[in-house]
């Protein structure tokens, strides 16, 4: 880790040949918004909307779910912010969103696949996201989490312009959507990689469960590759390539993402001085020569 980190941070994501790597947030809820705000955050890069309603034992309404964005969105007036779309499921389960038995939750009805069987619920919130952007002066998107296909994303993306939303991505977090990130990327505008979900998934390694925490290491060549893969994709169509799983945490895998071809990195507000001070002391070339030895 750079020792100098905080010193070299100025707010602004870029490598020392002026290369672009935008700096985002995760954030899931005010108080981290603020925080990342203060902290020098381009904008926000996933916001995690299932964060507002963990203890939440019946659907938010309309006008609730929007006052709830808006607190949320409000520090980053005029900036680009992404907003996820609920993640239901697995290791986020909501109250008000009962799965029912699964034998694997991690593979079951979980995150966009919720939506399938209920549309007016991802209608609902689409509305309520657009008009809490629409408050708050935001530079919106919309994210759909654990999209498989093309087709997935295709049906997202067409609801989200119902809803009178301009650009709508989808998450990389499922390794056939890695592998076919060509498609996906046709039908919508942007994607960001789930590096701790895709992790999960490539590795067979469940992300709750210390005994495989080694597996789900996305510093590895596999994971990696995927990524490498995604961003050449993204280049091809000339369309963003995010990660914001907490491998874009890491100030010595940032390098390398960069290198990838990812265009920006989204994490916890604390990271982000780390990330942005070591990539202020590297060159593409340089970034590209760690990502060849990386994958
Ligand atoms: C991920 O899977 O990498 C991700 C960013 O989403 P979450 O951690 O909320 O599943
Ligand atoms: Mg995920």
């Amino acid at each position: 880790r750079p020792r100098t980190a905080r010193a070299s941070w100025d707010g602004v994501g870029r490598l020392a040949d002026g290369h672009r790597v935008k700096l985002l947030a995760n954030v899931g809820s005010a108080a981290d918004a603020r925080a990342a705000a203060a902290a020098g955050a381009e904008g926000i890069g996933l916001f995690r909307t299932e964060f507002c309603y963990l203890a939440a034992t019946s659907e938010p309404t309309e006008e609730e779910q929007r006052a709830a964005y808006a607190a949320v969105l409000e520090p980053f007036a005029g900036k680009p912010v992404v907003v996820r779309t609920l993640d239901a499921g697995s290791d986020k389960p909501l109250a008000f969103l009962p799965m029912g038995e699964e034998p694997n939750p991690a593979l079951g009805v979980r995150g966009l696949r919720v939506a399938f069987d209920r549309p007016e619920l991802l209608d609902r919130q689409l509305a309520a996201i657009a008009s809490a952007a629409a408050d708050t002066g935001v530079e919106l998107s919309v994210m759909a989490p654990m999209v498989a296909t093309a087709a997935e994303a295709a049906w997202f993306a067409a609801r989200a312009r119902t809803a009178g939303i301009a650009r709508a991505g989808v998450m990389i977090e499922i390794p056939a959507a890695a592998l076919c990130a060509a498609d996906i990327l046709a039908e919508v505008d942007f994607v960001s990689l789930g590096t701790n979900d895709l992790a999960q998934y490539v590795f067979a390694a469940d992300r709750q469960l210390g005994a495989v925490a080694a597996l789900n290491d996305p510093g590895q060549q596999a994971l990696l590759r995927l990524v490498g893969m995604v961003a050449e994709a993204g280049q091809a169509e000339g369309k963003p390539v995010g990660v914001c799983g907490e491998a874009a945490a890491d100030p010595a895998l940032a390098s390398v993402l960069a290198g990838l071809g990812v265009t920006s990195l989204s994490m916890n507000a604390a990271a982000l001085a780390g990330v942005g001070a070591e990539l202020r002391s590297v060159d593409l070339a340089a970034c590209r020569e760690r990502a060849a030895k990386a994958v």
